[in-house]
């Protein structure tokens, strides 16, 4: 029996050892199959293999083994039937909608996802008949008016990004299927370690493996997770036929990533709880975005629906742009960059990077204010974290 039909291993367990496969040479860690493709003994057994009526390699695009292992095991711990393991977070969200959707149907999506996303819905998708309405993350009346008769998919991140807003998974699955939508859940900002979407009524999860899969900022991926029908018929079909695929090596760091994952997690959780508390009380804040803060307005939710707290929080300088920028600039340890879900801190400004392309109202209406600013709070030592954080609110304040 392998580790993942053991309905009693644990998250830790499956993390490091569910989809393991291992060769001739009785190698411990993981070869890299780095092969386009894969020799058949027979005309007769490549025939078979591309009718399906034999299970077994093909070609890369499709059926590769070091990408089976992380599909595997990612899957495991979604506590999903299948994976699908592609070449970014945004290909797997293009992945999932092109599988699950048809022309004349309809999205329904809060107006804080990520910006690619929103442009993914708006730009494209568009384009091909498919026509998104945007909500507010936490209004569940708001969620059901938008719902119309060709609403086919429920899409949404939780925690929001940058404002940590958290939405109610049960409660938007049910809705979801009282109008036979599917609900497809972004679980970024959490990982399976913190929250399990598909335990709680969603049908579908996608990820950008670029955060805290991979956890150490080095390769681009993603994956869709989710039944044998969905995703390992229509989801898969798509990617087999357009190929937007992970390579073999990002697989293998991703796999890598996975056996750490629980690790990281708590530690991201136990920094970056630890930076809100402090940073509460800190002149010159005006406002901390945790949902790990008893103030949190969906504190209790989060506390029901998630493991921890999460890695990402964010707050308010007094003082606008210019202090958030001296704030900013100040800061030695923690890197500016776009990136999330790093071993190392990062921090951006929210209202001139990721939401720059949004109009002043889009920005005001979503809360991102120009004194915002989002930290992904790394592993580093929380003292040295808490410096450098110090030291750039003495900056802001001029
Ligand atoms: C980064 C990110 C994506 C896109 O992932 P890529 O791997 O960069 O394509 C999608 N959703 C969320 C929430 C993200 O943070």
């Amino acid at each position: 029996m392998s580790i993942e039909d053991d309905p009693h291993a644990h998250f830790a367990t499956l993390a490091i050892r569910a989809g393991q496969q291992h060769g001739i040479e009785q190698e411990h860690s993981e070869p890299i199959y780095a092969t386009s493709s894969f020799k058949f003994t027979s005309a007769a057994e490549a025939a078979a293999r591309f009718d399906e009526s034999e299970p077994g390699n093909i070609y890369s695009r499709f059926t590769n083994p070091t990408v089976r292992t992380f599909e595997r095991r990612l899957a495991a711990l979604e506590g999903g039937e299948t994976c699908v393991a592609t070449s970014s977070g945004m290909s797997a969200i293009l992945s999932a909608c092109m599988g699950l959707l048809n022309a004349g149907d309809h999205i329904v999506a809060p107006s804080g996802i990520f910006g690619s996303t929103i442009s993914l819905f708006c730009n494209v998708l568009s384009r091909f008949g498919v026509e998104t309405s945007f909500v507010p993350l936490t209004d569940l009346s708001a969620w059901e008016r938008a719902i119309r008769p060709n609403t086919r998919m429920l899409f949404l991140e939780t925690p929001s990004n940058p404002l940590t807003e958290v939405a109610d998974l049960r409660a938007l699955s049910e809705l979801a299927h009282a109008h036979e939508a599917l609900l497809v859940v972004d679980n970024c900002f959490c990982t399976p370690y913190l929250q399990q979407p598909l335990a709680l009524g969603a049908d579908v999860v996608v990820h950008s493996a670029t955060k805290y899969l991979d956890g150490q900022g080095r390769c681009l991926g993603g994956a869709v997770v989710g039944d044998a029908e969905r995703v390992g018929k229509q989801v898969f079909g798509f990617l087999r036929t357009a190929g937007p695929s992970m390579s073999p090596f990002n697989a293998w760091v991703f796999s890598r990533g996975l056996e750490t994952l629980a690790l990281r997690m708590r530690g991201h959780c136990e920094n970056a709880g630890a930076l809100a508390q402090w940073l509460g009380g800190e002149r010159g804040v005006s406002r901390v975005f945790y949902p790990g803060l008893e103030t949190h307005p969906q504190h209790e939710l989060a506390r029901a629906q998630q493991r921890g707290f999460g890695g990402m929080l964010s707050f308010e300088l007094e003082g606008g742009r210019e202090a958030a920028w001296r704030f900013i600039d100040a800061l030695r340890v923690v890197s500016i960059t776009g990136n999330l879900g790093d071993v190392k801190s990062t921090v951006t400004h929210p209202a001139t990077t990721t939401h720059a392309r949004n109009t002043p109202e889009q920005r005001s209406e979503a809360g991102i204010t120009e004194g915002l600013v989002r930290l992904s709070v790394g592993l580093e030592d929380i003292a040295d974290l808490q410096a450098d954080v110090a030291r750039a609110l003495d900056a802001a304040r001029g």
